[in-house]
């Protein structure tokens, strides 16, 4: 069996929009840019995706949860710097009007050049502030601007208090948020890998200044860990460190995972040390003190933040290109291919979505192999008595061959066919997806067969 990787990100968005994972938002009126919609499929799957973040970070002793508000007082992003510093250096080519972030430059001959065209007649940099303004209240001047926030992690700074006495947590302790974010990001692209409003999953960890680059390290192995468990081929991924000049102004170290998209090494996930920047600033500007009493040491002190952020939808996008796969079958591999499967030429090549099926959107699809009645009858049954577990699709029309490549496709691990033997001898087929091998087992092992299968599920 050949099997080719994913090329091309046009290959994957195809797909996308053809099963049902991502659509363009607002298509119908031409599509807002850089704003894309999930669709039933791709909606799961990010939950999924979502799940297996929440549970790795907040199934610890040391760690708890937080959902804070999008819309926050603006004081708050005066504090974190936001309102004076996050901004982006515009330029435009005045050759072919392209225009980008400045660090998105290429150089020729030690000049900075448009990436697009090569010229290297690009305008002096302007700044361009990436929140997104809005007004609270029916007025709209000044006092009443708000911001759409940039970043989830400052719901976590200011809520510092309120989880450590409320959950009765000591350092070393941490707080982990799913939340929207929003920026207005001036050369948004490559399908969801940069848009202007998008998930992050972020934690942050509070620690005794002094053992902040020993949590730094801690963090880093077990981020990279997580990205094992989920199956990412562990040669796209790497670790960048971020030198001396590309260090945020609050941070002591900081480490990008990288992952080698079809259109490059692009950051997945951020680890930085941020030392006590930001409880020091949110101190400051609001002028409560921030401190934590140390019970044991009776020391005074600010906590320093180790912090873990990933974009969810640039996971999302990650784990899609890592599991897709084509494979043409040999025709001597015919005989093992099963039923439906091996006959016509066109149905010797098959997509492949590999997801671990803790991800996929769909763990089991039942199909019954005719509409007669009874087929039916018995299918819909074992529908409801399965998706009381699991994810379940139920499909009836078109030929099994083209429903396997449908599920294949999508990336589910298992298809249970219903047929007519199925009547006399209460049994049903499974085929796995990766192996497309096929096993029999008895309806009343359903349910059994299947979580046996799911937790110890071998690509
Ligand atoms: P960049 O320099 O690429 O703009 P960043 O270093 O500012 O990104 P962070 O502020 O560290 O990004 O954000 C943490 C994570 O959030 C990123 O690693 C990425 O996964 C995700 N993220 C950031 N911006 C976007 C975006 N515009 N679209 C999708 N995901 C994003």
């Amino acid at each position: 069996m050949a099997i080719t990787k994913l090329k091309d990100l046009a290959t994957l968005v195809s797909l996308c929009k053809r099963r049902g994972y991502i659509f363009q938002s607002s298509e119908v009126y031409g599509g807002l840019n850089s704003c894309w919609d999930y669709g039933p499929l791709g909606a799961s799957f990010k939950y999924n995706v979502k799940m297996a973040w929440w549970k790795a970070m907040t199934r610890r002793e040391d760690v708890v949860g937080l959902d804070a508000a999008i819309l926050m007082h603006p004081k708050v992003w005066k504090a974190s710097g936001h309102v004076d510093g996050f901004s982006d250096p515009l330029v435009d080519c005045r050759s072919c009007k392209n225009r980008f972030r400045e660090d998105h430059a290429i150089q020729i001959k030690g000049q900075i050049a448009c990436p697009k065209c090569q010229s290297i007649d690009i305008t002096p940099p302007r700044n361009f502030n990436l929140m997104f303004k809005t007004y609270m209240g029916p007025i709209e001047d000044e006092s009443s601007v708000v911001y759409l926030r940039p970043e989830t992690a400052q719901g976590i700074f200011v809520n510092f208090e309120n989880v450590a006495s409320s959950m009765r947590k000591k350092i070393p302790f941490g707080v982990a948020q799913i939340g929207k974010s929003f920026r207005n990001e001036i050369t948004p692209g490559n399908f969801t890998f940069r848009t202007r409003e998008f998930e992050q999953m972020e934690m942050q960890y509070f620690v005794k200044p002094g053992t902040d680059m020993e949590w730094f390290e801690k963090w880093k192995s077990l981020r990279w860990n997580f990205y094992q468990h989920l199956g990412i081929e562990e040669s796209k991924l790497r670790f960048k460190e971020h030198g001396p000049t590309e260090l945020a102004h609050y941070a002591r170290a900081a480490f990008d995972v990288q992952y080698e998209f079809p259109f490059g090494w692009q950051e997945l996930e951020g680890i930085h040390n941020r030392s006590d920047f930001d409880l020091s600033q949110h101190a400051k500007f609001s002028g409560k003190k921030i401190e934590y009493f140390d019970e044991q040491s009776k020391e005074k002190f600010i906590p320093y933040v180790i912090e873990t952020a990933v974009g969810c939808d640039r996971l999302a996008l990650a784990l899609l290109c890592d599991s897709y796969r084509e494979e043409t079958l040999e025709s001597t591999e015919g005989s093992a291919v099963a039923e439906g499967e091996s006959s016509a030429q066109e149905q010797t090549q098959r997509v492949v979505l590999g997801l671990l099926p803790e991800l996929a959107p769909r763990k089991v699809a039942i199909l019954p192999l005719s509409k007669k009645e009874p087929l039916i009858e018995l299918s819909h049954r074992l529908f409801q008595q399965t998706s009381e577990n699991w994810d379940v699709e139920y499909d009836e029309s078109g030929s099994i061959g083209k429903r396997y490549r449908r599920q294949d496709e999508i990336g589910t691990p298992f298809c249970l066919t219903v047929d007519f033997q199925s009547l006399e001898d209460q049994k049903v087929t499974f085929r796995h997806r990766d192996t497309m091998k096929q096993d029999r087992v008895s309806l009343d092992q359903v349910n059994s067969y299947l979580s046996d299968k799911l937790k110890k599920f071998i690509s």
